[in-house]
This record gives C-alpha cells, structure tokens and sequence, in this order.
C-alpha cells in the first residue's frame, strides 16, 4: 500500500489542495481518516496518505472531474449494525478521498416502523465513528408530494396502474401455479389480476372507497424504453463495467403501496436525483435493485449515477447482518468500550475499503 505514496505524487497533492479551495476545505474536514488517524492509527495513516497520493495523481491527470456526491441512506427503525457502519465509513472515506460531498437521508418512509429516537441514536452512532455530513439531513416522510409527482408521471404515461388485491388475492391466484416466479426478494411475481381492469371498474372500486396500491406495468414500461439499459458499476478494479438492467426479474413491482403513498424504488431514485448523487455506494444486496432503478430513472428523465455494490458483512453462520436476525448493535460495542479502530479492523474495513474506494473512484481517469 505504502507504495503508492511516492514523493512525486504527494507534491502532485500538495499543489491540488492549495489550487482548490473546496478540495483544502475537505482535507481539513473531520472525516473519517482524521478521526482514525488522530487515534494512533498509524498504519491507517499511511494507507491514507498513500491512497490519497494516488487519488490527486489520478485528478491531476484529468480535467473533466466533477465533485461527487455520496450519501448515506439507513432506515431510522431500529438501531445501527456493523454492516450499516461499514457502508456509512466506505461512502465517507469516498468522498473524503475524492474531495466529494457526503449527504446522510433518512429513509423514514415507513412511519410505523421508523421513530425519531433511532434517527437521534443513528446521528449520534454516525459521529461517534467520525463522519460528518452536510446539513440539512434529508427526510423522506417530509417529501411525499415528490414522490406522488414521479408517480402521477409514470401514470400519465400508462406505465402504471392501480392495484386493488390484498396479499391473500395474490397468494389464492398463484396457489395451484407450480414453481411460480418469485421476485429477487423472494415476493411471487404479481399474477397480473388488475392489470386490465376498465377505467370504469377502477372507479367504481375507488367510488366504493377500496384502496389500491400502484404497480409498473413491467410489459408496458419496457417498451417504453429503448433497449440496452445498463449502468456503470465499480467493483474490482479502477475501471467501471456496463451491467445490463433486467428490471423484468421483479414483474409489476409495486412504487406505491395502500398504507404507504411511495415505495423505497420511488423514493430512492427520485432522491438521489433531486440531491444529485452521483456515486450511489451500497451494499451488494441492493445490486439487483438496481435493475428497477435504472427503468425508473430511464423512464422519469433522471441522471444515472455510477453504482458500487459492496460486500456485505456476515456473521458466524453466513447470514448477512440485519435488524431482523438481530445483528449487536453498533452501540453495543461502543458501551463495550471498543474504540472506533478496533471497530473498523473487526469489519476489515481499511484493506477493503480502499481498494473499494479506488475501484470507486477510477471513474475520474475517464476521458
Ligand atoms: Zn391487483
């Protein structure tokens, strides 16, 4: 790793940082690396400066870089894990190391579920690790007229319907169907039971004070677009790769739900346009996600950001850490007395991260 630090390139740096403000503003800031560095991290201190003499090596060498965005996204329903803080330390030493903007957006969007407390635990878990995020933190459940506005657009342009079946509809109508297709969450693919219904029975069932969910009609929104989706993935190496979008794998997916008058692929994609993210760093759970996002995005005019799916962190069994299988939280280590360093040595993050972070960034040698 220290090879890379080379004299040459950390003058190359030098010269960077005192011809661009912002980018002397940002070394400045209390990102990540500072945070570990400060803590006797003096092996991370070397592999920072190392990967940053390359970083300003690769922004000498070109003259289209443009300021990338980063954000942070987690759910405020519950508390922190492991795997949250190494998607959250990957994005800020992203951003710390290409001079980019990190942004936090709570994903509240499911208001039975989400609670303030948790967005005050995950602010408060967040600083502890040292990161620092531009203000104002955006909140979904502050933004639903943006939402209703990207979905009343795909309805205008018949690419989506209402949807009026409870999950017990859908179960009965798939029931005797061997090995019916299942989503990449593993929900059946909807059966298509209101697809076709007549504008006027749709009244009807509205008039009578049913509620619909609202659905993408996946036939109708594919041949609206042009062939060839894809998008620019970072991964192994310093160049991106063109993944091919199969957004039929998830059927007439659901962007808008009874209870809830959004979906997260709405909400997520409307978002990270309206912030103008441009480097959407998540984990590889989320890659086939991605496939529906491109569609909508193709579909809503919006800008394709670049994607990095990374890997995810799993526990002794092999299952990757969540709420739901009741993964320690991160606050639990913390009143456990670790530190931040022990911390990010337990999730490997500074080897993998970097190279991570690299991949990430190879995107600013591109013509
Ligand atoms: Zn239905």
């Amino acid at each position: 790793m220290a090879a890379f630090g080379t004299m040459g390139q950390m003058e190359t740096a030098r010269h960077i940082y005192s011809e661009e403000p912002w980018l002397a503003r940002k070394k400045l800031s209390t990102g990540v690396l500072t945070a570990l560095s400060s803590k006797n991290g003096e092996g991370l201190l070397v592999s920072s400066f190392a990967i940053r003499g390359i970083l300003d090596f690769w922004l000498d060498m070109t003259s289209s870089y443009s300021r990338p965005v980063l954000r942070f996204a987690p759910s405020p329903n519950g508390y922190l894990h492991l795997g949250h803080a190494y998607s959250a330390l990957m994005n800020g030493l992203i951003a710390r190391e290409t001079g980019g903007r990190l942004l936090l957006r709570m994903e509240d969007i499911d208001f039975a579920r989400c609670r303030p407390e948790f967005e005050a635990a995950i602010i408060e878990d967040l600083e502890w690790l040292g990161l620092s995020w531009e203000q104002p933190v955006r909140r979904q459940a502050e933004h639903f007229p943006f939402y209703a506005e990207a979905l009343e657009r795909l309805e205008n342009m018949g690419v989506v319907y209402p949807c009026f079946c409870s999950r017990g509809d859908i179960m009965t109508a798939i029931a005797f169907k061997k090995d019916w297709p299942r989503d990449p969450d593993g929900t059946p693919l909807y059966p298509g039971i209101c697809r076709h219904l007549s504008r006027g029975s749709r009244a009807q069932r509205f008039a009578h004070g049913e509620k619909a969910s609202y659905r993408l009609d996946m036939e109708r929104a594919l041949s609206a677009v042009s062939d060839g989706l894809t998008w620019t993935e970072f991964r192994d190496g310093p160049t991106g790769r063109q993944e091919h979008a199969v957004p039929a794998v998830w059927g007439d997916a659901v962007l808008s739900r009874k209870d809830i008058a959004t979906s997260y692929h709405i909400a997520v994609v409307v978002d990270d346009a309206y912030q103008g993210v441009t480097d959407v760093v998540r984990g590889e759970d989320l890659f086939m996600a991605t496939s529906l996002h491109r569609l909508l995005q193709v579909l809503l005019r919006l800008p394709a950001p670049f994607y990095h799916h990374h890997r995810l962190l799993r526990d002794a069994m092999g299952q990757k850490l969540s709420k739901s299988s009741r993964a320690q939280p991160l606050r639990a280590f913390r009143q456990d007395g670790w530190s931040v360093q022990e911390l990010v040595a337990k999730i490997n993050l500074p080897a993998a991260a970097m190279g991570d972070a690299l991949a990430s960034t190879g995107r600013i040698v591109r013509p």
